[in-house]
């Protein structure tokens, strides 16, 4: 049976926002930002009452609460809990009492691809739009009904059963933004296979790793990938990757299946004969010769209804801050949870609404987001390709009104490199369409916020900062759209389900109210992970052995205003100590990117004598702006912190780069900046992750310049 607990609900019984200590123009800054009226009046929730009210019963019965969401969902088998619902959900977080476990929905049998599929069609949405695809020079899109992406993803089933794919199989995926990979991950779940997508960005060194790791029987790729005017050869990658395998433990996978793409050239962008790509015959196979032969196939649609505590799939997290984890994902929970964040977050109405989520599927957000979540509940979802700056920096809000997209989900990282280019690209474009915006990745400078608020959401539309992470499934600090009024940089409230904690970092006490601490997590939402893949202890040493007494640790740090609003504030690794203040780096970041002259900045500390820490700023500026630069824009940066934060957060030196390390999926690599700004240069440690090697050489001259 569920294990019950007395709950601490916090979520602010008045909302009611005071006006900010430094007021703004158009008082957007101070003051909470109330939903649309138009939007509220039709959204899922359209209040904070109504969210208070479900809120509640969520954390009071959990049970009935996520049993009649996991009902608007298809079962071939129901879950335990018909009659009891305390058997809905049966879980451990407490290592100290036993093994850490979590079971959502046990008993059940259901199916992801058919839920995504076959469920929507017979609610009569065959004919609507299910993917729409727009590739590269975002002039060739290709869009796919819910009956259509059905047809391809039963074809590439049989495919795989013919290949002795089955259930429990792992099969990895190193693949562009082109529709083989939604199609292919579909399969995968319907056979119950476990797919395990590697963003096509990795290196050979970093594919192989895991490939091992999860013991790969397929590889699915593509003779190569094309972003911008750049060919990345990934069938190329493979087979390096492949012989590192072979060469450090003798392990290869039996298949490797390749897309032809990026071999037509597209204007003068350069292009990739396919004869030039390397293929062995014994394990390789041209996926575009080989479909013919299942299209016509008479034999049935091999879907099959798997258990709800099976793995949906295997995704290595990103890696920012050490070995990558393959974080492995129940089938049922994830399902579920996918579903209901996707519906009341993005307020998704079946038939109607159109996904535009930029995350790479290599990403838990285009997991989730980009594909699960949409086609869940009955919406289409675009499939872009391509980069955000090709052929220019206007491309996205092309894309925006050409499909009429109403929900437009992005990163942090993204919009920062959108802000260096002004606001003209934008203002090409009309955006009518969009409902909401989203942001996921990292904490959102305010600065930032309201360019994105302002200018893309012509200061209408709501700003959904999700909160979340690989392990986590889906969103778990959030705003709903219709419901709360918003604070920029804030992601808000818990989602339904979620009882987030801040833990006293120290003797890991919960802090009431107003407060900073370590962000943690109570009791199980249906979107937790299961198991960290093969290594059992890892999952519970890295998340549930962090504070005692039962908590899932996220490893990031969160602040707590007095209305109630949660402002996460990056990874706790990140919190720095100057002379006994604790300062989050988001926060000097912030700062320093509210000047005019920064578009972005990355601040770490480093050991003083005196101090503890002192903090060092590693700031872009921003090209367009360079004419108006002082003498001195370093001085005047801290001049900016000094009068943003206090003289105790005031960098003590500031560098001036044109690029920072970063991983593949953009987030700032911080410990490899520690190093750099402490001169410490001989050992950085693991940069597998790195998207830009020449990242690192380039800040270290700048700092040695700098000196
Ligand atoms: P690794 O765990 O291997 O270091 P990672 O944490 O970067 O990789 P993800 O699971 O993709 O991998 O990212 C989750 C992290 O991203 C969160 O822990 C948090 O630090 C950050 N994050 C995500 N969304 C937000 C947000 N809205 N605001 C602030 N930070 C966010
Ligand atoms: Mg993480």
């Amino acid at each position: 049976g569920a294990k019950s607990r007395s709950s601490s609900i916090d979520v602010p019984r008045n909302h009611a926002v005071s006006p900010g200590r430094r007021g703004r123009a158009r008082g957007t800054n101070g003051d909470a930002i109330e939903p649309p009226m138009e939007l509220a009046a039709r959204a899922h929730v359209g209040s904070m009452e109504q969210y208070r009210s479900m809120y509640n019963r969520s954390i009071k019965e959990p049970e009935m609460f996520w049993s009649e969401i996991a009902g608007e969902l298809r079962w071939e088998t129901a879950f335990d809990g018909v009659d009891k619902p305390e058997e809905v959900l049966e879980w451990n977080f407490d290592p100290s009492k036993g093994e850490v476990y979590v079971k959502w929905f046990a008993g059940g049998r259901t199916n992801m691809s058919f839920n995504c599929l076959d469920l929507q069609i017979e609610r009569g949405l065959g004919d609507s739009p299910a993917l729409i695809f727009e590739a590269n020079d975002a002039v060739n899109s290709r869009i796919f009904t819910f009956n259509e992406l059905r047809e391809e993803v039963s074809t590439f089933s049989k495919f795989l059963v013919a290949q002795g794919i089955g259930k429990g199989d792992r099969v990895i995926m190193y693949l562009p933004m082109i529709p083989m990979m939604p199609i292919a991950m579909l399969a995968c779940a319907r056979i119950g296979a476990v797919h395990s997508i590697v963003f096509a960005g990795y290196s050979a060194k970093s594919l192989a790793q895991r490939v091992v790791d999860c013991q790969a029987k397929m590889i699915i790729t593509a003779s190569a990938s094309r972003r911008g005017k750049k060919i990345i050869p990934l069938k190329k990658i493979v087979d390096e990757a492949l012989e590192i395998c072979m060469q450090n433990d003798g392990f290869s996978p039996d298949r490797v299946v390749v897309k032809g793409n990026a071999d037509t050239r597209i204007d003068d962008t350069p292009f990739l004969n396919i004869d030039d790509v390397p293929f062995n015959p014994q394990r390789d196979l041209w996926w575009d010769d080989d479909i013919s032969q299942y299209r016509m196939d008479e034999k049935p649609d091999p879907m099959e209804f798997i258990d709800s505590l099976d793995p949906a799939f295997i995704l290595y997290t990103s890696g920012s801050t050490g070995k990558p984890k393959g974080v492995v994902h129940a089938l049922g929970g994830y399902l579920v949870y996918a579903y209901a964040t996707s519906k009341f977050v993005f307020d998704l109405h079946p038939g109607e609404d159109i996904v535009f989520c930029t995350a790479d599927l290599g990403w838990i957000t285009g997991h989730s987001y980009t594909l699960y979540g949409p086609l869940l509940n009955g919406c289409a979802t675009v499939l872009f390709e391509g980069t955000p700056t090709y052929p220019n920096a206007e491309i996205w809000w092309n894309i925006v009104d050409k499909h009429r997209v109403t929900i437009f989900y992005t990163s942090p990282t993204a919009l920062r490199t959108l802000q260096g280019f002004g606001d003209a690209p934008v203002h090409k474009s009309s955006r009518a369409t969009l409902r909401i915006l989203g942001t996921v990745g990292e904490p959102i400078a305010k600065e930032t916020w309201l360019w994105y608020h302002e200018i893309i959401g012509d200061k209408k539309l709501p700003i959904v900062d999700t909160w979340w992470q690989t392990e986590t499934g889906g969103h778990i600090i959030t705003p709903l759209p219709g419901a709360t009024p918003l604070k920029p940089s804030s992601a808000t409230f818990p989602f339904f389900g979620v009882e987030p904690v801040l833990l006293d970092p120290v003797d890991g006490h919960e802090i009431d109210g107003e407060g900073e601490g370590s962000l943690c997590i109570k009791r199980p939402w249906p979107g937790i992970f299961m198991d960290v893949h093969g290594a059992h202890e890892r999952y519970e040493n890295s998340y549930f052995k962090v504070f005692e007494g039962g908590y899932y640790a996220s490893g990031d740090g969160a602040r707590r205003d007095a209305d109630g609003y949660l402002y996460v504030t990056g990874r706790l690794d990140d919190v720095m100590n100057v002379s006994g203040h604790r300062i989050g780096t988001a926060e000097v970041e912030s700062a320093l990117v509210q000047h005019p002259l920064c578009i972005e900045a990355a601040v770490v500390s480093i050991g003083h004598e005196i101090k503890g820490e002192t903090i060092v700023a590693f700031v872009i500026l921003d090209p367009l702006r360079k004419k108006e630069a002082t003498q001195y824009p370093e001085q005047e940066l801290v001049f900016k912190v000094r009068a943003e934060i206090g003289p105790f957060a005031a960098p003590e030196r500031v560098i001036v780069v044109k690029n920072l390390p970063k991983t593949r999926s953009g987030k700032i690599m911080r410990r490899i900046l520690k190093k750099i700004a402490a001169g410490n240069i001989e050992d950085l440690g693991d940069v597998s992750a790195l998207a830009d090697p020449g990242s690192i050489e380039h800040c270290i001259q700048a700092e040695q310049r700098a000196r």
